[in-house]
């Protein structure tokens, strides 16, 4: 394998002008967890790598009605931010269970996303919480929903020579009254990639749903919002029976594959069970 080039640019103008000017060879390198895996297997091979750890994309701003989270910070720095335990529980929640320690402490939220895996922890959290995307390039800047911005297994909407700048994720008018949950299964009960993963986002008012979000992980070729089971809670009190009919409509919406490590069947009844946990528990708080 020929050896890429490597460079480690300490401004996003340079990092980007490097990209933009190598071609399609040229890959943006986060904490490596991925991309690295990916190069020593041959599945990979790009003939640059432009290192984006030194370029200020680590940092994490709340702006007032959203929080801003560069596309840099590692799981172990959202681990460790007040803001996000405090007001982004379910991303908090999401970044303990990818991996262990050690790939904490390397991996980021840009590259989980930018990986695009269908069953990426960060990524499904971040669906549920309605982020959006801001890419830049040297052409300019934009901005996208994240539900638009991953496309299917491995694809995005990130164009050549574009990088991943950071997250904007809109904060709900009152948080105290919302809950907030990730919660994922595999096929032993940690360091494990999911067989399915639920985040939710659900704001009572008076006992009634005003908003409920859902995404579900590893049951399609990109996160799924159960958009029937939000619609059947969306301005109801929530009963227990609520609960289950709405979980077999996310059930029901969801597309998993049968695969060496479960079957399409046993993965939809985990999306029931975990969507019915997270609304018996808004139930609770
Ligand atoms: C042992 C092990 C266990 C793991 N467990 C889990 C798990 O439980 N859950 C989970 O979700 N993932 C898991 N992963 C996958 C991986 O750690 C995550 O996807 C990680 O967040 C990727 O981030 P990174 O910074 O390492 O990305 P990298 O490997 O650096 O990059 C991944 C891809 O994104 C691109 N990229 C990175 N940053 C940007 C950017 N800012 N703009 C544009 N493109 C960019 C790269 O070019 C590359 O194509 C695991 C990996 C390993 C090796």
């Amino acid at each position: 394998m020929n050896e890429p080039r490597y460079y480690r640019p300490k401004k996003i103008t340079e990092a980007l002008t490097i990209l933009s000017g190598e071609g399609a060879g040229a890959r943006p390198l986060g904490g490596g967890t991925d991309l690295l895996v990916r190069m020593r297997v041959g599945h990979m091979k790009p003939s640059v790598l432009v290192d984006i750890g030194r370029i200020g994309l680590d940092t994490i701003h709340p702006t007032g009605d959203a929080v801003v989270i560069g596309a840099m910070c590692t799981m172990t720095q959202l681990l460790g931010d007040a803001v996000v335990v405090r007001q982004l529980p379910a991303l908090a929640q999401a970044a303990s269970k990818v991996g262990a320690a050690q790939i904490q402490n390397m991996a980021t939220v840009g590259g989980n996303v930018c990986n695009a895996s269908p069953a990426a922890d960060t990524a499904c959290a971040l669906v549920a919480l309605e982020a959006r995307v801001m890419l830049r390039s040297v052409g300019g800047v934009r901005s996208l929903p994240i539900g638009e911005f991953l496309r299917g297994p491995g694809t995005t909407a990130l164009a050549p020579g574009e990088l991943l700048e950071a997250f904007s994720i809109p904060l709900l008018p009152d948080d105290t009254a919302a809950h907030q949950s990730f919660n994922k299964v595999g096929g032993r009960n940690a360091l494990v990639c999911s067989l399915t993963a639920v985040a939710g986002v659900t704001q009572i008012t008076d006992g009634v749903v005003q908003q409920c979000r859902l995404a579900l992980a590893a049951v399609g070729p990109t996160c799924l919002r159960p958009s029937r089971a939000e619609a059947l809670v969306h301005g109801e009190p929530l009963t227990e029976e609520l609960c289950r009919t709405a979980a077999a409509a996310a059930a029901a919406q969801a597309q998993p594959i049968d695969d060496h490590r479960a079957t399409g069947e046993y993965r939809r009844r985990l999306v029931a069970a975990l969507v019915r946990e997270h609304l018996l528990e808004c139930m609770k708080s």
